[in-house]
């Protein structure tokens, strides 16, 4: 149940932005079920969860929406964050790959997470996709098969 999965995740991560200020809203469709493997999909939600949280200053959003889409089921992950610059979309899904060292320096990071992410959609038959604009936020788009 991938429902319950994220339902879980966020919930914890709500703990987490309050203390930072950050307003986190859910929009969760239920019942969602997929085959796959639990742990590695809860490390999945936790990477982009994780970055939305790091990289979206005290004050921001972060809206995670999780729904289905005929035979698939989709997971957005919103941020009003710092943004990703354009030419840095193309490297970002790349091992150790971090965006600018100067900004990197203010937040720990090892630059593995979303390679991690990527392995594990592959793994999962499903697709990731980015969209951000810098000084406006980032968006992460999962699609994942539903069990048949
Ligand atoms: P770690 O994997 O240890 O968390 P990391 O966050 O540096 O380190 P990734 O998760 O792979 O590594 O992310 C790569 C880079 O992409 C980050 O350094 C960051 O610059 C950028 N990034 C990822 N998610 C976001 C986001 N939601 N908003 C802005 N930048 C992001």
């Amino acid at each position: 149940r991938l429902d319950e999965l994220v339902l879980k995740c966020t919930q914890v991560f709500t703990e987490l932005a309050i203390v930072k200020e950050i307003h986190l809203e859910t929009d969760i469709e239920q019942p969602l079920e997929i085959v796959g493997d639990e742990e590695r999909l809860h490390q999945l939600l936790v990477i982009l969860l994780d970055n939305a949280l790091k990289y979206t200053n005290q004050g921001g959003k972060i809206y995670v929406l999780c729904k289905r889409e005929g035979q698939r089921v989709t997971v957005m992950v919103n941020d009003t964050g710092i943004g990703i610059p354009k030419e840095d979309i193309p490297f970002l899904f790349d091992r150790f790959f971090r965006v600018d060292k100067m900004r990197s320096r203010q937040t720990e990071g090892t630059g593995l997470g979303l390679s991690i992410a990527k392995w594990i959609v592959d793994a999962h038959h499903g697709k990731i996709q980015v969209s951000s604009e810098e000084g406006v936020g980032t968006s992460f788009l999962l699609t994942l098969p539903l069990k048949q």
